[in-house]
Protein backbone atom coordinates (compact mmCIF):
# COMPACT_ATOMS: atom_id res chain seq x y z
CA UNK A 1 0.00 0.00 0.00
CA UNK A 2 2.95 2.15 0.51
CA UNK A 3 3.70 1.96 -3.07
CA UNK A 4 0.48 2.97 -3.80
CA UNK A 5 0.59 5.80 -1.52
CA UNK A 6 3.55 6.68 -4.03
CA UNK A 7 1.99 6.42 -7.32
CA UNK A 8 -0.86 8.22 -5.87
CA UNK A 9 1.77 10.88 -5.25
CA UNK A 10 3.84 10.82 -8.11
CA UNK A 11 0.43 10.60 -10.82
CA UNK A 12 -0.68 14.22 -9.15
CA UNK A 13 2.69 15.88 -9.52
CA UNK A 14 4.28 14.39 -12.70
CA UNK A 15 1.56 13.18 -15.07
CA UNK A 16 0.12 15.02 -17.53
CA UNK A 17 -3.56 16.00 -16.92
CA UNK A 18 -6.07 15.57 -19.98
CA UNK A 19 -9.16 16.32 -20.94
CA UNK A 20 -12.60 14.83 -22.18
CA UNK A 21 -11.41 16.22 -25.66
CA UNK A 22 -7.57 15.23 -25.46
CA UNK A 23 -5.89 12.46 -28.06
CA UNK A 24 -4.07 9.42 -27.51
CA UNK A 25 -3.04 6.82 -29.93
CA UNK A 26 -3.86 3.31 -29.01
CA UNK A 27 -5.64 -0.26 -29.95
CA UNK A 28 -5.78 -3.74 -28.41
CA UNK A 29 -6.28 -6.56 -30.01
CA UNK A 30 -6.07 -10.33 -29.98
CA UNK A 31 -3.15 -9.44 -32.64
CA UNK A 32 -0.90 -7.77 -30.63
CA UNK A 33 2.58 -9.01 -29.25
CA UNK A 34 1.45 -8.56 -25.89
CA UNK A 35 -2.10 -9.82 -25.70
CA UNK A 36 -3.02 -10.66 -22.01
CA UNK A 37 0.50 -9.22 -20.44
CA UNK A 38 -1.94 -7.06 -18.62
CA UNK A 39 -3.98 -9.43 -17.05
CA UNK A 40 -1.15 -10.87 -14.24
CA UNK A 41 0.82 -9.50 -11.63
CA UNK A 42 -1.69 -6.22 -11.23
CA UNK A 43 -3.32 -4.24 -8.45
CA UNK A 44 -6.71 -3.83 -9.23
CA UNK A 45 -9.10 -2.52 -6.93
CA UNK A 46 -12.70 -3.13 -7.09
CA UNK A 47 -15.30 -0.77 -6.75
CA UNK A 48 -18.89 -1.35 -5.14
CA UNK A 49 -20.40 -1.94 -8.96
CA UNK A 50 -17.28 -3.64 -10.08
CA UNK A 51 -18.06 -6.35 -7.43
CA UNK A 52 -22.37 -6.74 -8.39
CA UNK A 53 -20.96 -7.00 -12.24
CA UNK A 54 -18.47 -9.85 -11.43
CA UNK A 55 -20.80 -11.59 -8.64
CA UNK A 56 -23.96 -11.26 -11.31
CA UNK A 57 -21.80 -12.75 -14.38
CA UNK A 58 -20.15 -15.52 -12.19
CA UNK A 59 -23.63 -15.85 -10.91
CA UNK A 60 -22.47 -16.36 -6.77
CA UNK A 61 -23.06 -14.24 -3.94
CA UNK A 62 -21.48 -10.72 -3.08
CA UNK A 63 -20.27 -12.69 0.15
CA UNK A 64 -18.72 -15.99 -2.32
CA UNK A 65 -17.24 -13.54 -4.53
CA UNK A 66 -15.09 -11.52 -2.04
CA UNK A 67 -13.98 -15.01 -0.15
CA UNK A 68 -13.04 -16.37 -3.46
CA UNK A 69 -11.54 -13.22 -5.67
CA UNK A 70 -10.37 -10.69 -3.37
CA UNK A 71 -7.93 -9.10 -0.90
CA UNK A 72 -8.49 -6.53 1.58
CA UNK A 73 -4.90 -4.87 2.50
CA UNK A 74 -5.35 -3.20 5.57
CA UNK A 75 -2.96 0.51 6.18
CA UNK A 76 -2.52 2.42 8.71
CA UNK A 77 -3.42 5.30 6.67
CA UNK A 78 -6.49 3.90 5.06
CA UNK A 79 -9.39 6.19 5.80
CA UNK A 80 -12.00 2.83 4.90
CA UNK A 81 -11.64 -0.25 3.47
CA UNK A 82 -10.25 -1.24 0.13
CA UNK A 83 -10.69 -4.59 -2.31
CA UNK A 84 -8.73 -5.93 -4.36
CA UNK A 85 -8.97 -8.75 -7.08
CA UNK A 86 -6.70 -11.36 -5.71
CA UNK A 87 -3.85 -12.73 -8.42
CA UNK A 88 -3.44 -16.33 -9.05
CA UNK A 89 -0.72 -18.36 -6.98
CA UNK A 90 1.08 -18.95 -9.17
CA UNK A 91 4.74 -17.66 -11.30
CA UNK A 92 3.37 -15.35 -13.17
CA UNK A 93 0.20 -14.13 -10.65
CA UNK A 94 -2.37 -14.60 -13.81
CA UNK A 95 -6.04 -13.13 -12.83
CA UNK A 96 -8.29 -15.18 -12.43
CA UNK A 97 -10.43 -14.79 -15.48
CA UNK A 98 -7.49 -14.71 -17.86
CA UNK A 99 -7.62 -17.39 -20.60
CA UNK A 100 -5.83 -17.35 -23.69
CA UNK A 101 -8.94 -16.02 -25.15
CA UNK A 102 -8.57 -13.40 -23.08
CA UNK A 103 -10.87 -11.85 -20.27
CA UNK A 104 -13.94 -14.80 -19.47
CA UNK A 105 -15.99 -12.18 -18.12
CA UNK A 106 -15.54 -9.56 -20.60
CA UNK A 107 -18.65 -7.81 -20.61
CA UNK A 108 -18.82 -7.52 -16.85
CA UNK A 109 -14.83 -7.19 -16.78
CA UNK A 110 -13.91 -4.57 -13.81
CA UNK A 111 -13.87 -0.55 -14.45
CA UNK A 112 -9.98 -0.13 -14.37
CA UNK A 113 -9.42 -3.23 -17.14
CA UNK A 114 -12.08 -0.98 -19.11
CA UNK A 115 -10.15 2.21 -18.37
CA UNK A 116 -6.89 1.04 -19.38
CA UNK A 117 -4.70 2.64 -20.86
CA UNK A 118 -6.20 5.59 -19.25
CA UNK A 119 -6.53 6.22 -15.42
CA UNK A 120 -8.67 8.84 -13.53
CA UNK A 121 -7.19 10.77 -10.54
CA UNK A 122 -9.71 12.06 -7.86
CA UNK A 123 -7.88 14.04 -5.87
CA UNK A 124 -9.50 14.23 -2.24
CA UNK A 125 -11.50 17.41 -0.95
CA UNK A 126 -8.12 18.40 0.79
CA UNK A 127 -6.12 19.35 -2.16
CA UNK A 128 -7.55 22.81 -3.14
CA UNK A 129 -8.38 23.91 -6.96
CA UNK A 130 -8.30 20.24 -8.10
CA UNK A 131 -10.64 18.65 -10.02
CA UNK A 132 -10.79 15.25 -11.29
CA UNK A 133 -8.47 14.25 -14.45
CA UNK A 134 -7.18 11.71 -16.77
CA UNK A 135 -3.97 10.48 -17.66
CA UNK A 136 -1.83 7.75 -19.50
CA UNK A 137 -0.73 4.90 -17.89
CA UNK A 138 2.56 4.16 -20.34
CA UNK A 139 3.49 0.50 -19.27
CA UNK A 140 6.52 -0.37 -21.38
CA UNK A 141 5.05 -3.91 -21.28
CA UNK A 142 2.13 -2.72 -23.26
CA UNK A 143 2.07 -2.56 -26.95
CA UNK A 144 -1.04 -1.14 -27.51
CA UNK A 145 0.53 2.30 -28.24
CA UNK A 146 2.17 1.20 -31.03
CA UNK A 147 -1.19 0.22 -33.09
CA UNK A 148 -3.00 2.28 -35.30
CA UNK A 149 -6.00 4.13 -33.22
CA UNK A 150 -6.75 7.80 -32.67
CA UNK A 151 -9.32 8.02 -29.72
CA UNK A 152 -10.18 11.22 -27.48
CA UNK A 153 -10.28 10.40 -23.90
CA UNK A 154 -14.89 10.36 -24.36
CA UNK A 155 -14.34 8.55 -27.02
CA UNK A 156 -12.62 5.76 -25.29
CA UNK A 157 -14.99 6.15 -22.27
CA UNK A 158 -18.22 5.41 -24.61
CA UNK A 159 -16.37 2.48 -26.54
CA UNK A 160 -15.78 0.90 -23.22
CA UNK A 161 -18.94 1.42 -21.56
CA UNK A 162 -17.96 3.13 -18.93
CA UNK A 163 -20.97 5.48 -18.46
CA UNK A 164 -22.81 2.92 -15.94
CA UNK A 165 -19.17 2.60 -13.89
CA UNK A 166 -19.09 6.57 -13.42
CA UNK A 167 -22.37 6.50 -12.30
CA UNK A 168 -22.25 4.07 -9.40
CA UNK A 169 -18.89 5.35 -8.75
CA UNK A 170 -20.16 9.19 -8.69
CA UNK A 171 -22.13 7.50 -5.22
CA UNK A 172 -19.37 5.55 -3.71
CA UNK A 173 -17.29 8.94 -3.95
CA UNK A 174 -20.19 10.35 -1.53
CA UNK A 175 -18.80 7.70 0.75
CA UNK A 176 -15.41 7.09 0.07
CA UNK A 177 -14.34 11.26 -0.30
CA UNK A 178 -16.98 12.42 2.47
CA UNK A 179 -15.17 15.74 4.16
CA UNK A 180 -15.54 13.39 7.51
CA UNK A 181 -12.30 12.16 6.59
CA UNK A 182 -10.49 15.04 6.25
CA UNK A 183 -11.37 16.47 9.72
CA UNK A 184 -9.32 13.83 10.68
CA UNK A 185 -12.04 11.75 12.43
CA UNK A 186 -12.17 7.86 12.00
CA UNK A 187 -14.87 5.55 11.86
CA UNK A 188 -15.18 3.16 14.73
CA UNK A 189 -14.90 -0.89 13.92
CA UNK A 190 -18.92 -1.11 13.98
CA UNK A 191 -18.80 1.79 11.22
CA UNK A 192 -16.24 -0.10 9.05
CA UNK A 193 -17.97 -3.02 8.98
CA UNK A 194 -21.30 -1.40 8.08
CA UNK A 195 -19.31 0.54 5.25
CA UNK A 196 -17.78 -3.06 4.29
CA UNK A 197 -21.08 -4.69 3.88
CA UNK A 198 -23.04 -1.76 2.04
CA UNK A 199 -20.25 -1.11 -0.46
CA UNK A 200 -19.23 -4.72 -1.04
CA UNK A 201 -20.74 -7.56 -0.02
CA UNK A 202 -24.16 -6.15 -1.27
CA UNK A 203 -26.26 -9.52 -0.51
CA UNK A 204 -25.48 -9.72 3.17
CA UNK A 205 -26.59 -6.17 3.16
CA UNK A 206 -30.00 -6.94 1.60
CA UNK A 207 -30.35 -9.58 4.37
CA UNK A 208 -29.77 -7.14 6.85
CA UNK A 209 -32.14 -5.13 5.38
CA UNK A 210 -35.04 -7.72 5.05
CA UNK A 211 -34.39 -9.85 7.73
CA UNK A 212 -34.10 -7.20 10.70
CA UNK A 213 -36.15 -5.08 12.04
CA UNK A 214 -35.17 -2.17 9.95
CA UNK A 215 -38.17 -1.32 7.67
CA UNK A 216 -40.38 -1.18 11.30
CA UNK A 217 -37.56 1.66 12.36
CA UNK A 218 -37.15 3.38 9.31
CA UNK A 219 -39.41 5.36 6.68
CA UNK A 220 -38.95 3.11 3.52
CA UNK A 221 -42.08 3.34 1.23
CA UNK A 222 -43.26 0.45 -0.72
CA UNK A 223 -41.37 0.97 -4.20
CA UNK A 224 -38.63 1.32 -2.75
CA UNK A 225 -38.37 -1.54 -0.49
CA UNK A 226 -39.39 -3.39 -4.20
CA UNK A 227 -36.92 -2.38 -5.70
CA UNK A 228 -34.03 -2.73 -3.50
CA UNK A 229 -34.82 -6.23 -2.58
CA UNK A 230 -34.66 -7.04 -6.92
CA UNK A 231 -31.81 -4.65 -8.30
CA UNK A 232 -28.44 -4.25 -6.54
CA UNK A 233 -27.63 -0.91 -8.04
CA UNK A 234 -30.67 0.36 -6.57
CA UNK A 235 -29.79 -1.41 -2.98
CA UNK A 236 -26.38 0.18 -3.48
CA UNK A 237 -28.15 3.65 -3.74
CA UNK A 238 -29.82 3.30 -0.84
CA UNK A 239 -27.11 1.81 1.02
CA UNK A 240 -25.58 5.32 0.58
CA UNK A 241 -28.06 6.77 1.99
CA UNK A 242 -28.01 4.98 4.76
CA UNK A 243 -24.55 5.04 5.30
CA UNK A 244 -24.48 8.81 5.19
CA UNK A 245 -27.11 8.67 7.79
CA UNK A 246 -25.55 5.96 10.27
CA UNK A 247 -22.27 6.90 10.32
CA UNK A 248 -22.01 10.62 9.39
CA UNK A 249 -25.43 11.93 11.23
CA UNK A 250 -26.42 13.09 7.38
CA UNK A 251 -30.50 13.37 7.41
CA UNK A 252 -30.90 11.08 4.27
CA UNK A 253 -32.90 8.07 6.01
CA UNK A 254 -36.31 9.26 8.06
CA UNK A 255 -36.88 7.28 11.72
CA UNK A 256 -40.64 6.44 11.75
CA UNK A 257 -42.84 7.92 15.12
CA UNK A 258 -43.17 4.93 16.61
CA UNK A 259 -39.41 3.83 17.07
CA UNK A 260 -38.30 7.34 18.22
CA UNK A 261 -41.75 6.99 21.04
CA UNK A 262 -40.80 3.54 21.73
CA UNK A 263 -37.10 4.97 21.89
CA UNK A 264 -38.23 7.66 24.30
CA UNK A 265 -40.40 4.94 26.90
CA UNK A 266 -36.76 2.62 27.19
CA UNK A 267 -35.25 5.87 28.16
CA UNK A 268 -37.70 6.72 31.10
S1 LIG B 1 -10.66 -9.08 -15.12
FE1 LIG B 1 -10.37 -9.60 -17.27
S2 LIG B 1 -9.48 -7.78 -18.19
FE2 LIG B 1 -9.25 -7.56 -16.00
S3 LIG B 1 -7.22 -8.37 -15.49
FE3 LIG B 1 -8.67 -10.06 -15.28
S4 LIG B 1 -8.70 -11.09 -17.26
FE4 LIG B 1 -7.77 -9.07 -17.55
S1 LIG C 1 -0.70 -4.98 -22.71
FE1 LIG C 1 -1.84 -3.27 -23.73
S2 LIG C 1 -2.07 -3.82 -25.89
FE2 LIG C 1 -1.35 -5.64 -24.77
S3 LIG C 1 -3.25 -6.76 -24.34
FE3 LIG C 1 -2.87 -5.46 -22.57
S4 LIG C 1 -3.92 -3.52 -22.97
FE4 LIG C 1 -3.84 -4.65 -24.89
Amino acid sequence: MREFEKLKKSILNDYPRLGLEDNFKFACHPGVPCFNDCCADINIFLTPYDIIRMKNHLNISSNEFLEKYTLSPIDENQRHPVIMLKMNDDDKKKCPFVTDKGCSIYSDRPWSCRMYPLGLASPSESIKNEGEFYFLMRDDFCKGFEEDGEWTIKGWIGDQGIEPYDDAGKLFKEISLHPFFDSGKSLSPQKIEMLYMVCYDIDRFREFLFESSFFDRFEVDEKTKEQIKNDDVELFGFGVKWLKFSLFGEKTIEIKDEAVKTAKMKKK
